[in-house]
Order: C-alpha cells, then sequence, then structure tokens
C-alpha cells in the first residue's frame, strides 16, 4: 500500500489520477490524504470523482473516500477490463483529464476500447480536444498503441456539453526518443466562438498576431458554432513541426479581457517557438506515464513544471523507475527514464 500526501509538490488533481493510472497498471493499491491540498478549495470535485470513477470501472478497483468535497481517499486496483465504456462529468470538468486517468492502462490492455466521454471540452487548467489529438495522442501512437480521438461536441465552462469518442488500439509500448522538432510545417490561430459575439475572436486573434508576429495573416481565422454549444469562447494556437504539434490555449472568462487571455497563449507559445526542445509546458507531464512504462526514452522540454516535478516522483514509487532532468546548453532539458 502506497500512502500519498496530496499536498506534496503541484498539490493539485493530477497526483490523483496518475495515482489511480499507476495502481491499475501496477496492482498496487494507494491511499491519499490532504487531497488538493495545495489548491485553494481543496478535496475532490465533480471532475475528479468521475476520472476516479472511471478508472473504478476499467479497472475493477474498489474505493472507498469517493465523494465530492471528500479529502481523503484508498483505492484498491483490480483487473483492467478493455470494453466499450460511457463517462459523464455532468459539469464543464475535463473530458481529457478523465482521459488521462484511464488511457495508459487501456492502451496496455489486452483488447480495444471505445471510450464516450461527456464534459468540457474547451476549459481552464486543462488540455483542450486539440492538444489530445495533435500534441499528446501522435506521440503516444509512435510509441505502439493507436489511439484516435473525435470531437463531437463543444462543451464550455460553466455549461459543459461537449462529447469526446475516444478508440483505442492497444499495443506494447516501446521506447522512443523525441528530441528533434524538425522544420515547422504550418501554424495556426483560431479563435472559437459559441454565442459570443465575434468581435471578441476579433480581439484575440488581433492580440496573438502582435506576439506571433511573423505568422502569416492567412494562419489567423475566427470559427463560429452554433450558439447552442455554447457561451463559450477558446483561443487555440498551434505549431505543427515534422515531429511534434504543440498547441496553447486559452479560455475566454467572464471579468477576463480577450486581449489579456490572448497575449498569455501568445506568449506561452512564443516561448516554445524560441527555443528547440521537443515538448511543451504540459506535454511534459504528460508524457512521463507512458515513457515509464515503456521503460527507457528520453524527450527534450521546456522549463521543467511542478507538475512534472510530482508526477515523476510519483510514477517513481510505483513503477520503480524514475526520471533524469539534465539541462542542455541551449536552455532546454534533457528528461530520460532511468532505473530509481
Ligand atoms: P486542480 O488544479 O484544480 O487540482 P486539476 O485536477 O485540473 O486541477 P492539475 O493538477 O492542475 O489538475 O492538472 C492539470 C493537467 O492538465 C496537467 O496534466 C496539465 O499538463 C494539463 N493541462 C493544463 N492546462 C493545459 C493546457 N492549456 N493544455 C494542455 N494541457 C493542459
Amino acid at each position: 500500500m502506497i500512502i500519498i500526501d496530496g499536498s506534496e509538490g503541484e498539490g493539485g488533481g493530477q497526483v490523483l489520477r496518475y495515482a489511480c493510472a499507476l495502481a491499475l497498471l501496477t496492482g498496487t493499491p494507494f491511499t491519499i490524504e490532504n487531497i488538493r491540498g495545495g489548491r485553494e478549495k481543496p478535496g475532490l470535485m465533480r471532475q475528479h470523482v468521475t476520472a476516479i470513477e472511471a478508472a473504478c470501472v476499467i479497472g475493477g478497483a474498489e474505493c472507498t473516500g469517493l465523494a465530492v468535497g471528500s479529502n481523503s481517499l484508498s483505492f484498491r486496483p483490480g483487473r483492467v477490463t478493455p470494453g466499450d465504456y460511457h463517462f459523464a462529468v455532468g459539469t464543464a470538468g475535463s473530458t481529457g483529464l478523465v482521459l488521462q486517468t484511464i488511457l495508459v492502462p487501456l492502451m496496455l490492455a489486452d483488447a480495444p476500447s471505445r471510450l464516450v466521454i461527456e464534459g468540457g471540452t474547451h476549459a481552464m487548467a486543462a488540455p483542450p480536444f486539440e492538444f489530445l489529438e495533435r500534441t499528446l495522442l501522435p506521440v503516444i501512437n509512435r510509441m505502439g498503441p493507436t489511439v484516435s480521438a473525435r470531437l463531437v461536441r463543444h462543451g464550455f465552462f460553466p455549461r459543459g456539453g461537449g462529447r469526446i469518442e475516444v478508440d483505442i488500439v492497444p499495443a506494447p509500448l516501446r521506447p522512443i526518443a523525441c528530441l528533434a522538432r524538425g522544420d515547422l510545417r504550418r501554424v495556426g490561430a483560431t479563435a472559437i466562438l459559441a454565442g459570443i459575439p465575434f468581435d471578441v475572436g476579433d480581439r484575440e486573434l488581433k492580440t496573438a498576431a502582435k506576439t506571433l508576429a511573423d505568422w502569416p495573416q492567412d494562419a489567423f481565422a475566427t470559427r463560429q458554432l452554433p450558439a447552442e454549444q455554447g457561451p463559450g469562447n477558446a483561443l487555440i494556437l498551434e505549431a505543427a513541426f515534422e515531429h511534434v504539434t504543440e498547441v496553447m490555449s486559452a479560455f475566454g472568462k467572464i471579468g477576463v479581457p480577450a486581449e489579456r487571455l490572448a497575449k498569455t497563449a501568445a506568449r506561452r507559445m512564443g516561448g516554445y517557438l524560441a527555443c528547440d526542445a521537443f515538448a511543451g509546458p504540459y506535454l511534459q507531464d504528460q508524457l512521463l506515464l507512458p515513457f515509464a512504462l515503456a521503460g527507457d526514452g528520453v524527450f527534450s522540454t521546456v522549463k521543467v513544471s511542478q507538475h512534472t516535478l510530482t508526477a515523476a516522483a510519483l510514477v517513481a514509487r510505483f513503477v520503480g523507475r524514475g526520471f533524469r532532468f539534465r539541462s542542455c546548453e541551449d536552455g532546454a532539458t534533457l528528461v530520460e527514464v532511468v532505473s530509481a
């Protein structure tokens, strides 16, 4: 039994999702206390409960303490059973983060799975659908499994109502090296609007264009969705290289000017483009689990996040394999799988 203090490191929901995945992958039970102890409102929120419920369903796990607001829980994994599953967060809680909890266990199962996940697809502090589809899954697919995802309906905060479908064909994970990006093939900035005035998207694109000054004019576009999918707004910035596509995003929020959120996302993309690392600030923590399970491998990344350090420490406790972080002269960091 592994005992986790959920307030350590990043102190957010990610440690919980990774712990469930790692428990299913290794057969090791865990107890976690001080859940999301580093957050303003600690304890389980609806989206975390759905993610853990999904882990229980696919992994025949038993869980005590699983309720909104709970600060501690115990998770005893069973056997991972591939199949057709449908999970609904019930709020705008992230569909991508439910997927983050169960993807790797199902990728290593003994038969394919098909998932339908309902909730938020474009909400703060979580991977938007475009990131899953274009950034994360292509790397996973290079490692052996075949995972494809479709966005059926957008879901924004606070309404949710989004839907993604994911097909998973398992295969053993092979170690890979993700070091070079290759040549830049395409860039794009899309302001997505659902029931939000066109002008908001226009302002976001104009602001992003100031930071991303060398992007061509036709790289900037507005996409209007049916109003009933909103209200909602997201700005998706994409840089597609030969070996990796990075997606940076920002999400409209009442009280936050369009210019401010666009500037944040554009600066993040500018920071990524200014260095040579393969993985951006979010891909790095999401690669740790598949890389650790592959048993070997290396990737380069931008400045290492607290999410990554926290996840790396957790992975080492479950699989007895850790990561070495080495700073390179060009400012990138090499993240290598090592025996713990
Ligand atoms: P809380 O912080 O409220 O506990 P949480 O459960 O959403 O929230 P975090 O611990 O913050 O969890 O983890 C968020 C996860 O979402 C991380 O894996 C992070 O890499 C990913 N993520 C956050 N924002 C983005 C983004 N814009 N693009 C891609 N991935 C993202």
